[in-house]
């Protein structure tokens, strides 16, 4: 079991715990070196710092940005930057601007088909980063769908009524963000994308070209061939690779930090920038 993890989200944006509960799960799981990576904010940074350091556990910056490739939304995570460098304020706010607009469409678009949009838009007021997952617990709460699953797939998913395409900041200039701010970006989940295999290789050859250093070859809920096939496309793009379970909720089984497999010993773990000493930790 890897004993990294360098993706999960916290309350401050859609997942379910604080920083400080987040880190009981990964102290109990055994984790000596993590990145909090919530969508496009580094608001829980300090406080996801300070809680790990009182349990002797390394936290590196982290942040999951949302890009745009070929009309595709796509997720580029970076890490071990500069929180408070000007990049990482910028790429924060057009995203949470994008974001806010695109709730309030996202509202309209789901009244319009017949959900209860302005109603969920109301159980958003408060929260910063409104996410997609933050309207399908609403949908939840409101009774229209039975889960949150449900409610992607009745409502919210690619091509359904309440979807939105969104013009996220292209996949250059946000691994450029990351970068000016001193990181390192990764490509997340790379098999998750809905893209042919000739297509995910350009991705992940633009990326690389762009100055993405890695790709998260193991990631929550990969089965072993698919950790083969993103070796396979991490190794013929010359990039490091990353491990992180994508935690929202520790209650899931597949995204439970902690029982990730470990990063294939061919792949140059993206993390030796921040292990002491060392290009290989032996146990992840
Ligand atoms: P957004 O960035 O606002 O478009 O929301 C994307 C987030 O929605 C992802 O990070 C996931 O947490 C969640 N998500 C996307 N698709 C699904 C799905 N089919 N079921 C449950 N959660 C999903
Ligand atoms: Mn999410
Ligand atoms: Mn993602
Ligand atoms: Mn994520």
């Amino acid at each position: 079991m890897a004993s990294i993890d360098l993706h999960m989200h916290s309350t401050h944006s859609d997942g379910v715990l604080a920083p400080d509960a987040l880190v009981g799960i990964l102290q109990a799981a055994g984790i000596r070196l993590c990145a909090l990576t919530d969508h496009d904010t580094v608001a829980g940074t300090a406080a996801m710092r300070a809680a790990a350091e009182r349990v002797g556990i390394t936290a590196i910056s982290g942040i999951e940005l949302s890009a745009e490739w070929s009309g595709r939304s796509i997720h580029i995570v970076g890490l071990g930057f500069d929180p408070d460098a000007l990049a990482i304020t910028s790429a924060v706010a057009t995203r949470t601007a994008l974001r806010q607009s695109r709730a309030v469409t996202i509202a309209e678009r789901l009244e319009h088909a017949g959900a209860p949009g302005r109603a969920a838009l109301e159980h958003l007021a408060d929260v910063p980063i409104p996410t997609r997952t933050h309207f399908a617990r609403a949908l939840v709460t409101l009774g229209v769908a039975s889960d949150a699953a449900s409610a992607f797939n009745r409502w919210l998913a690619k091509g359904k009524p309440g979807h939105v395409s969104t013009p996220w900041p292209s996949v250059e200039s946000t691994v450029a963000q990351i970068v000016a701010a001193g990181g390192t970006a990764v490509l997340a989940h790379p098999l998750r994308y809905m893209l042919s295999s000739g297509q995910r290789r350009s991705l992940v050859r633009e990326f690389a070209a762009a100055g993405g250093r890695a790709l998260e070859v193991v990631t929550g809920g990969l089965a072993a061939h698919q950790i083969e096939t993103a070796t396979g496309l991490c190794l013929r793009a010359g990039l490091e690779g990353s491990i992180g379970s994508d935690c929202h909720d520790p209650a899931l089984r597949w995204h439970r930090p902690g029982h990730l497999a470990t990063l294939p010993a061919s792949v140059t773990p993206v993390w030796h920038r921040w292990v002491e000493g060392r290009t290989r930790t032996p146990e992840a």
